[in-house]
């Protein structure tokens, strides 16, 4: 799938039209890559933010991009792992295609996501990869608007991970 890129490195630094946030359902900032949103794109993402009152888990909201190089940042709370009896596989595959559906709708061509809940909502990592990049392939088939979609990874290992994830989608495992 040529229209999706995985690297490591930092969302806030994205040159692209909209970047994802795995928030928390308050919307009004948290640790992790949601603090390093906020801090980069400066107080007045919060002060919008506000504004919003919060976003059900697996849903999305959109921001402008404020002082970030994207455009629009998209606020999806992920789901908290609670051992998959919860709705966790469904909930964090509409957190993406919730984000990819505004994203289309304010006329993103490019789109970069954090690896949602695998942080300190302890989603496990290979399980959370296939979904992203699964649901990610899907909505590219059908949506030939969104150009690009880009996995933005922290850490050599997430990277692995969803690289592994997009070899098996490529060879049709
Ligand atoms: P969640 O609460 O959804 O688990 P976290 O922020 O704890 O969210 O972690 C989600 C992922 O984002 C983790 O892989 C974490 O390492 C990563 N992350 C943290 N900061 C950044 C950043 N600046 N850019 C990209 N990813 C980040």
């Amino acid at each position: 799938m040529a229209r999706i890129e995985i690297v490591q490195g930092d969302i806030t630094k994205q040159q692209v039209d909209a970047i994802a946030n795995a928030a928390n359902t308050t919307l009004l900032g948290g640790g992790g890559v949601d603090g390093a949103i906020h801090r980069a794109a400066g107080p007045e993402l919060l002060a919008e933010c506000r504004t919003l009152h919060g976003c059900p888990t697996g849903e999305a909201k959109i921001t402008k991009g404020y002082r970030l190089p994207a455009k629009y940042v998209l606020h999806t709370p992920g789901p908290v792992w609670h051992g998959g009896q919860n709705d966790e596989e469904e909930l964090l595959a509409s957190c993406y295609l919730s984000c990819l559906c505004l994203a289309s709708e304010y006329g993103c061509r490019t789109v970069a996501f954090p690896s949602i809940s695998t942080g300190v909502y302890h989603f496990p990592l290979e399980k959370a990869t296939r979904i992203a990049i699964g649901t990610i392939a899907v909505y590219l088939r059908e949506h030939p608007e969104i150009e690009l979609v880009r996995m933005v990874c922290f850490d050599a290992r997430t990277k692995e991970y969803y690289d592994a994830a997009l070899r098996a989608l490529e060879e049709g495992a």
